[in-house]
């Protein structure tokens, strides 16, 4: 069980639980919306291309989301497993992440969805205050995530373990760490 999707509307919490969870597991948190913000903050290529998506709380384009993962992927701490935080993010990403993992003999195991009120979720993020947590942007993501993100648990069927995502860190990665043992 450790090649895991996470997925939960934005504020749900699943930056702070893939910290602890890849602790526990010892597997490598990867959060393309923190490889996205490290390539701006290094003003590399990518970083200049991407910005004005993270700014307006668009997805960046596949065809570059796909290959920043599938390079990410291919580095020798990920070949044992992972956390993906961010990724997939639409189906068509999911797709790419199935070819990628079965070109390497492998696939996901298990996808945790982080259960969570859109209201409380929006006041999270408001007092997060990151560069792109002003309500109009927390709004269009909030958007796309049930518009384009939420299919995923249908096309991941009996893979996806529901979490109530409501609580005390600790709690909730408890949570996470019990719904993972009762699959196994
Ligand atoms: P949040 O979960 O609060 O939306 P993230 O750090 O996961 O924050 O993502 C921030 C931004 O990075 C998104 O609004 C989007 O612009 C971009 N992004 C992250 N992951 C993806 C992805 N898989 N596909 C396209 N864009 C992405």
């Amino acid at each position: 069980m450790t090649r895991v999707v996470l997925v939960g509307p934005p504020g749900a919490g699943k930056g702070t639980q893939a910290t602890a969870l890849s602790r526990e597991f010892g597997v490598p948190h990867i959060s393309t919306g923190d490889l996205f913000r490290a390539h701006i903050a290094n003003n590399t290529e990518l970083g200049q291309d991407v910005k004005r998506y993270l700014d307006s709380g668009q997805l960046v384009p596949d065809e570059v989301t796909n290959e920043m993962v599938r390079e990410r992927l291919d580095e020798p701490d990920a070949r044992g497993g992972f956390l993906l935080d961010g990724f997939p993010r639409n189906v068509g990403q999911a797709e790419v992440l199935g070819k990628i993992l079965g070109d390497a003999g492998t696939s996901v195991d298990a996808v945790v969805e982080f259960k969570i009120d859109e209201d409380v979720v929006v006041e999270r993020l408001l007092a997060r205050g990151r560069d792109d947590d002003n309500e109009e942007v927390i709004r269009r993501r909030q958007q796309i995530y049930r518009s384009e993100t939420e299919p995923l648990l249908d096309y991941y069927g009996t893979a996806v373990i529901t979490v109530d995502a409501v609580g005390d860190v600790d709690e909730i990665t408890q949570r996470v760490l019990s719904a993972l043992r009762d699959r196994t």
